[in-house]
């Protein structure tokens, strides 16, 4: 079932969103050579325990081998869920930092990929097309349009530059629950799936890998891998459908006032 938002309801997934992009923008200011992920984690946790959050990823997931940590560092050749380690971020990786925080009860999730230190050009243009074609998917989440129409603008968009489009993670509905309906993949036919009504919040999330799309699974029972070993970056906003337009909740000015861009 999908949920609909009040106006009251989307102010409060308002400020959850909100939490996660000032966590982003800590983090941002502390990334550079030499720091690892597991410093980055500690760090992100006292940020929303201390500003009334609760980290939403620690603890998620299967009984047996639940997330263990506050926010999905995902390194390289990581798509997404990489586990926080000791391990010192290197000049030239890219790191993904997926958080998510439950606020007022409701959930903000919401995604970053950063450079560290100098990247190569061509790294580089895989994060800018990954951010564009995240609000080249948004620009689609508006009335009179299907789920399929966000699909399909991220796809085109990505593809047109040559990458490849992770198909076996999607974004999702976000409220009450991390990940409610529908499934909002990256990828997908215009006209398609359910139609999109005010009240409708989104956590949209594109997937691009430099190389083909397809992916495998690290035997942490977590990470995520490109099966050919090239860079993946990943971005995600959430978004509110409002009077017919999209309206994002979250924010990455708290990330761009950090890294000065
Ligand atoms: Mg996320
Ligand atoms: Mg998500």
């Amino acid at each position: 079932m999908i949920t609909i938002k009040t106006r009251e309801e989307i102010e409060l997934m308002r400020e959850a969103a909100l939490s996660v992009s000032k966590t982003l923008g800590i983090v941002a200011k502390e990334i550079k050579p030499g720091v690892s992920t597991l410093y980055l984690d500690k760090i992100a946790e006292q940020y929303i325990r201390d500003n009334g959050g609760i980290p939403a990823f620690k603890g998620y997931g299967h009984k047996k081998n639940p997330f263990p940590a506050t926010l999905c560092m995902s390194l390289n050749a990581a798509v997404v869920h990489g586990i926080p380690n000791d391990k010192p971020l290197e000049e030239g990786d890219i790191i993904s930092v997926d958080c998510g925080v439950v606020k007022n009860g409701y959930f903000g999730d919401h995604a970053y990929t950063f450079g560290v230190g100098q990247i190569a050009p061509e790294v580089q243009k895989l994060l800018d097309v990954t951010k564009e074609s995240l609000y080249v998917g948004i620009e689609q989440m508006k009335s009179g349009n299907r789920i399929g129409d966000i699909s399909y603008a991220i796809q085109q968009y990505a593809e047109k530059h040559g990458y490849g489009v992770v198909r076996e993670l999607c974004g999702h509905g976000l409220g009450k629950n991390l990940h409610e309906e529908p499934e909002v993949p990256n990828y997908g036919k215009r006209g398609d799936g359910p139609k999109l009504r005010d009240g409708m919040v989104l956590a949209i999330e594109p997937m691009i890998n430099m190389g083909k799309r397809n992916i495998k699974f690290l035997n942490d029972g977590w990470t995520v891998l490109t099966s050919d070993g090239l860079p993946s970056a990943h971005f995600e906003h959430d978004v509110a459908l409002i009077d017919g337009k999209p309206e994002i909740l979250s924010s990455f000015k708290y990330v761009e006032e950090a890294l000065g861009i």
